[in-house]
């Protein structure tokens, strides 16, 4: 492993090294670490997923849930992505890319061929999946079927009830199912957001008798869940919450 400065053959006080660590992780004692794309699958026109492996894969330590940091682009630019599995044996992990439109780290998802170098920054903690009380309901939309993977791939996760906002629910099932995952509850996003208004009518019942909720995604969709939640006969204490984007935001972390 080398430090975030040292990669960069900078010393740690110098311009490059400290916008290097702004750009990845506004943490101080990052490191960055050197990895290779094992593989590129553009699984649908909206999705790619890609298999890393290197040394960390082996190394480092990560809990379901968990984020890295990947330079999609000179600067460098980094972007964040959860991974969906993690095999230590083999040094490998994997990560499903939405590609929402024209930014650096869509752009870079599309171009990539197995075979490049990736800087890696991570695994770090985002939202720890090991401890949740069962059943558990994770709401999100498209950049959060990485975690909702990760969740479905932990050993002894049953009863796990998916609940995502999407774009289009056609292309997000045959993803999903491809993936393992086949039970989600798909709801299409209108821009009215009245398909947030469905959920909420609708979460007597699905959060009925749920032990913990997971919500990632959209900062304000998040918001209205919580809300809903909040206000439901049936609200459901443990919740864990992590905004993955809002509009106008670039690359949060
Ligand atoms: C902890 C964490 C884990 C994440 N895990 C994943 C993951 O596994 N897979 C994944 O695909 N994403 C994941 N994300 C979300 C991803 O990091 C963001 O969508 C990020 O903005 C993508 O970078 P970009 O370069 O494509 O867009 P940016 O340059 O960051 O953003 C450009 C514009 O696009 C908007 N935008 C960003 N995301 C979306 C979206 N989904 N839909 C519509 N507009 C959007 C921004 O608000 C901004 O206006 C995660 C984010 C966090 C914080």
């Amino acid at each position: 492993m080398t430090k975030v400065d040292a990669a960069y053959g900078r010393s740690p006080a110098s311009g490059i090294a400290q916008r290097i660590k702004g750009l990845f992780s506004r943490s101080g004692r990052m490191t960055v670490q050197p990895s290779r794309v094992a593989s590129v699958d553009h699984i649908s026109p909206d999705f790619t997923l890609i298999r890393l492996e290197g040394e960390l894969f082996r190394a480092g330590q990560w809990t379901a849930g968990d984020k890295i940091q990947l330079a999609v682009a000179p600067g460098p630019i980094g972007r964040t992505y959860t991974p969906l599995s993690w095999n230590r044996q083999r040094g490998v992990a994997e990560v499903l890319v939405y590609l929402h439109g024209d930014a650096p780290g869509c752009d870079w998802a599309r171009r990539l061929t197995a075979g490049q170098d990736l800087q890696v920054v991570g695994p770090r903690p985002s939202i720890a999946l090991n401890a949740l009380e069962q059943p558990t309901i994770l709401f999100g939309d498209e950049t959060c079927f990485g975690l909702a993977l990760a969740l479905h791939n932990l050993p002894g996760a049953a009863n796990i009830r998916y609940i995502f906002e999407v774009g289009d629910a056609a292309q997000t099932e045959s993803v999903l199912t491809s993936l393992g995952l086949h039970n989600a509850l798909l709801y299409e996003r209108r821009p009215d957001d009245s398909h947030l208004e469905a959920i909420g009518n609708e979460w007597d019942r699905l959060a009925s008798g749920a032990g913990s909720l997971v919500l990632a995604g959209k900062a304000s969709s998040i918001q209205f869940v919580q809300r809903a939640n909040r206000a439901s006969s049936a609200r459901i204490h443990q919740v864990k919450t992590k905004a993955y984007w809002a509009p106008g935001k670039r690359g949060l972390g």
